[in-house]
């Protein structure tokens, strides 16, 4: 039986009754091994530590991706030394020491292609910018792992001998892919706000679902995310977004009422019916959107913006509802929300201008012109993509003919773009040579003979690509010996 099933299956009841012991002295599972394979920089990492005295665990997320089978970037781990202890240990053995999070605890390094973060066991930390940072150390791990945000991500594996301390049940918690805090959620929600969007970032990431009365504290003390910084709460936004489908997880941000706190155009958008697509409001689409479109931050930044104008611009007139240049309002307010975000300038930018474009293509008929289609493919410049597959999937009608027709009309919009480009391409290459050279050369006036010669210059082009100013003449005095035009 692999692991997974075994934690499936086997661990819930089994870790009630035994605890952790049981599970590390029963197996090391494959995925784990990495970690103690002789002469691996963890194991000599935790020789360092032992040989100093110390206890070293890894913890947190990359003991939850391990366990899961996931990658994970860097490696996180926890002892009981203090930051300044734990620089002299690594001091001479790291490639590189980074400490700007030494305040915090947090010793960086860099050995042997591994990355990691070596922090002291805490019992309290405030980690929002607005506030001093404020630290207090621990000699207990416990403790520690009572301060982390949910279960799953406080399980430590202690080195080299991979014995897990799992005081919160993580471990049943991964079985059961249930996101739990290890204290009560009201007292984890106010000494960190943060974690009640980390609470939905999980969810979006791993696809757990997260513990009912973690939502419950969430729903009653949502406004506390105000006070964290634009800049943590953007990161959490972010890998939401990057997750493989965000929907269910942004759904839950928004009716636990988080998204009030930091992005309240997006509950706006459920207020309002929609009248085109098979949805029943405009954030059910949106959101439908979103998952359809490839997991690109910024194409899907732009699939959960694109309608953001629409409850700004209703008008209801005699033929129904209208949003009256709904995506110009969008742009403007997709590129004030993301700043506020603090998202980088370029993101900012192409994100904006993607809302702005999103529904150009709609209004493609038969007869757009070459100049039509060629300012598109220009305004979207290296969008162009992400444009097209935004509209692509823009298109969530139950309305079977409908949404074919819009298909095909996306489809001829990109062969033209496509052959346009082609032509244009053709057009920028010359011969080597020009009709003045031409008629200098023969002594012959303009007229259709220069046209021919020409012709058979270019063609000579398209067929063989690019050729010399000497080969060209040579062309040309052939063709006037053949039409006896020269000596
Ligand atoms: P990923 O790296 O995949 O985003 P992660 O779990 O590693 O997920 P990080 O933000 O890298 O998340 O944090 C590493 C670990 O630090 C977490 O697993 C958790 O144990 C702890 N942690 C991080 N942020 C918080 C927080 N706001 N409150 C409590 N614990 C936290
Ligand atoms: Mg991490």
């Amino acid at each position: 039986m692999g692991y997974r099933a075994f934690v499936d299956l086997v661990a819930p009841p089994l870790l009630g009754r035994f605890r952790l012991r049981a599970y590390s002295q029963v197996m090391t599972p494959s995925r784990l091994r990495w970690l103690v394979e002789p002469g691996s920089p963890t194991v000599e990492l935790a020789g360092l530590f032992a040989a100093a005295g110390h206890q070293l665990y890894l913890v947190g997320g990359s003991v939850r991706d391990a366990l899961l089978s996931r990658s994970h970037d860097d490696l996180d781990f926890t002892t009981d030394a203090r930051p300044e202890q734990i620089k002299k240990i690594v001091g001479k053995w790291a490639t590189a020491v980074y400490t700007v999070g030494q305040v915090f605890g947090t010793i960086g390094i860099r050995k042997a292609g591994m990355s990691a973060e070596i922090t002291t066991f805490r019992s309290e930390i405030y980690r929002d910018d607005s506030r001093k940072p404020h630290v207090t150390f621990s000699d207990r791990l416990e403790e520690d792992l009572s301060r982390r945000d949910f279960t799953v991500n406080a399980i430590a594996l202690r080195l080299p001998d991979l014995e897990a301390v799992d005081p919160y049940h993580g471990l049943a918690d991964l079985g059961r892919k249930l996101l739990r805090t290890p204290l009560d959620p009201e007292v984890a929600f106010s000494d960190d706000p943060l974690r009640m969007l980390r609470l939905f970032r999980f969810q979006a990431t791993l696809g757990f679902h997260p513990d009912e009365a973690a939502v419950e504290a969430v729903r009653s003390m949502a406004n506390r995310l105000q006070i964290i910084s634009a800049e943590r709460i953007r990161d959490e936004l972010s890998k939401i977004m990057e997750a493989p489908r965000p929907s269910r997880a942004l759904k839950a941000v928004v009716s636990a009422g988080l998204a009030d706190q930091f992005f309240p155009e997006l509950p706006a958008l459920a207020m309002e019916q929609d009248p085109v697509h098979r949805h029943k409001d405009v954030l059910s689409h949106t959101l439908a959107v979103v998952d359809k479109t490839s997991p690109d931050l910024v194409l899907r930044l732009a699939a959960l913006f694109h309608d953001i104008g629409k409850p700004a611009t209703r008008e209801i007139g005699a033929d129904g509802v209208r949003f009256h240049h709904h995506e110009v309002v969008g742009a403007r307010l997709t590129r004030d929300r993301l700043r506020a975000l603090r998202y980088p300038k370029e993101i900012v930018e192409q994100v904006g201008r993607l809302v702005f474009l999103h529904l150009r293509p709609h209004t493609l008929k038969m007869g757009w012109t070459d100049s039509a289609v060629r300012r598109y493919a220009n305004d979207a410049g290296p969008l162009l993509g992400r444009l097209n597959e935004l509209v692509r999937c823009d298109v969530t009608t139950a309305n079977r003919r409908k949404a074919e027709a819009i298909g095909r009309r996306l489809d001829e919009l990109e062969e033209r773009i496509a052959e346009l480009a082609e032509r244009e391409e053709l057009d920028r290459m010359r011969p080597p040579i020009d009709g003045n050279q031409v008629m200098e050369f023969l002594g012959i006036p303009p007229g259709p003979q220069v046209g021919e010669i020409m012709e058979i210059l270019y063609e000579r082009l398209l067929e063989d690509g690019p050729y010399s100013e000497e080969e060209a003449f040579e062309m040309v005095r052939e063709w006037a010996t053949k039409k006896r035009l020269t000596s």
